[in-house]
């Protein structure tokens, strides 16, 4: 795509690497057909290729973005589809998550808008706030019907609705050095997956420490910062990824790690682009680059080991592949080919390709399209006529669970349960 860009304009970093990624564009239209929003909606203004188009006008003459281009951006689910099927290698991420930036910087929302993102980001990424917020949401969902009249407050009926009804206990599993251990790792805690699911965590440590791995925590981790990525709260999210950094910089310089091992795709995704997110900090850019390089989906690591003394279970399993995990980190194979080891028969539906509308908040500030694409997804998932499903997000967990029959896991829930473990939680109600 032609670009106007000035000399003083492409003198910035930030404008230049996004200068690169447009001029990339071809127009082809390619990524049109598996856009999910392009599919829904048929505007191209919701497709790849029309967000570029707007993007690239809104960078270019460096003025307050129209309502019109914020609107359309909103509107993507940063599920990267585009970048799976583009044939020209274009970068959209880099592309959507400066854009982003550059509207939370220079347009004011109106006040709901900016209250409801304000809330999300104060309350998501701190697991006590977090949990205090979901005990007070269950005394608000008898609410949901009437503040789901007031177009504005639509974002906060959806948070509320999302709530579990029952709160789980976030007890930490013991991790036990295997005798002859392979090595350590690092498990991210993060924020909203204990929380909403504290057994994924649990089940993750049992597995690794099954396969050899002595399991770390580092003290000072929290929240990878993806939340507020989205939201296009960059200063934010170079505060929370500066923190891990730090913090698993500690365990290397003192022993040593084999793998950052993430559990939750969507904050693996972010983990590893820490070292685009720093690569203009001096003090941080090569500390970042390594925790990128280490930084590893819970699957994509196992993929490597043999699963040791597996009880075979005879039940089949609808797998969700989570965006964050298929088009963001390209970890496709690993997960269908560990619970096919671990003996289930592994399903997948239609359209496996499309999001299920979770994206982070986006089913929370996009609700009426995140609701059409859930209901896509479990449709799709339903017809499989599985016993289980199975992802590797907590994100899309939620979504698709609020609306399936079939009980929802995490795939290393599965993975544990073969090789020794409990059975899911999720399978027992
Ligand atoms: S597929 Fe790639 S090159 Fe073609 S229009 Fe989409 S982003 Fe541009
Ligand atoms: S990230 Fe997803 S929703 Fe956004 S433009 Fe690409 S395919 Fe469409």
């Amino acid at each position: 795509m032609q670009t106007h860009f000035t000399a003083a304009q492409l003198a910035e970093a930030r404008t230049a690497t996004s200068e690169a990624v447009i001029r990339k564009c071809v127009r082809c239209g390619f990524c049109t057909a598996t856009c999910p929003t392009y599919v829904l909606l048929g505007d191209e203004r919701d497709s790849p290729r029309g967000r570029i188009y707007l993007i690239k006008d809104m960078l270019e003459r460096q003025r307050k973005p129209s309502s019109e281009t914020v609107k359309h951006v909103d509107r993507c689910l940063s599920c990267l589809a585009c970048m799976t099927t583009c044939p020209s290698g274009v970068h959209y991420m880099h592309l959507v998550d400066h854009a982003r930036a550059y509207i939370e910087r220079n347009y004011k929302r109106p006040w709901s808008e900016r209250l409801i993102r304000r809330l999300l980001a104060e309350i998501l990424p701190f697991p006590r706030r977090f949990r205090a917020a979901l005990r007070m949401a269950r005394l608000g969902r008898p609410l949901v019907p009437f503040i789901a009249r007031f177009q504005s407050l639509k974002p906060l009926a959806s948070m509320l609705a999302l709530a579990p009804r029952h709160m789980k206990r976030s007890a930490e599993t013991r991790t036990t050095l295997p005798d002859s251990a392979r090595g350590r790792v690092a498990l991210l805690r993060g924020c909203v997956e204990p929380v909403l699911q504290p057994e994924i965590q649990q089940a993750a440590i049992r597995v690794l420490n099954r396969v050899g791995f002595e399991v770390l925590r580092a003290p000072g981790e929290a929240c990878c910062g993806a939340l507020v990525h989205h939201m296009g709260r960059e200063a934010d999210a170079l505060v929370a990824a500066k923190r891990n950094v730090d913090a698993w910089t500690r365990l290397i310089d003192d022993g040593g790690l084999d793998a950052v091992i993430i559990t939750a795709s969507g904050c693996g995704t972010t983990i590893k682009d820490y070292a685009f997110m720093l690569r203009e900090d001096a003090g941080y850019r090569e500390k970042a680059a390594r925790i990128s390089r280490l930084a590893m989906d819970i699957s994509e690591f196992l993929a490597r080991y043999e699963l040791p003394k597996l009880q075979m279970h005879e039940i089949t399993v609808a797998y969700h592949s989570a965006c964050s995990l298929q088009h963001g980190q390209k970890v496709t194979d690993a997960p269908l080919r560990l619970l096919t080891a671990a003996g289930y028969d592994v399903r997948t539906p239609r359209e496996s390709h499309l999001c299920c509308g979770s994206a982070g908040v986006y089913n929370i500030l996009q609700a009426d399209i995140a609701n059409r694409l859930g209901d896509r997804k479990a449709w799709h998932l339903a017809a499989l006529g599985a016993d289980v499903i199975a992802t590797g997000n907590i994100g899309c967990a939620t979504q698709i669970a609020a609306r399936a029959d079939t009980p929802v896991v995490h795939t290393i829930e599965l993975l544990d349960w073969a090789t020794g473990g409990p059975k899911p939680t999720a399978m027992e109600q």
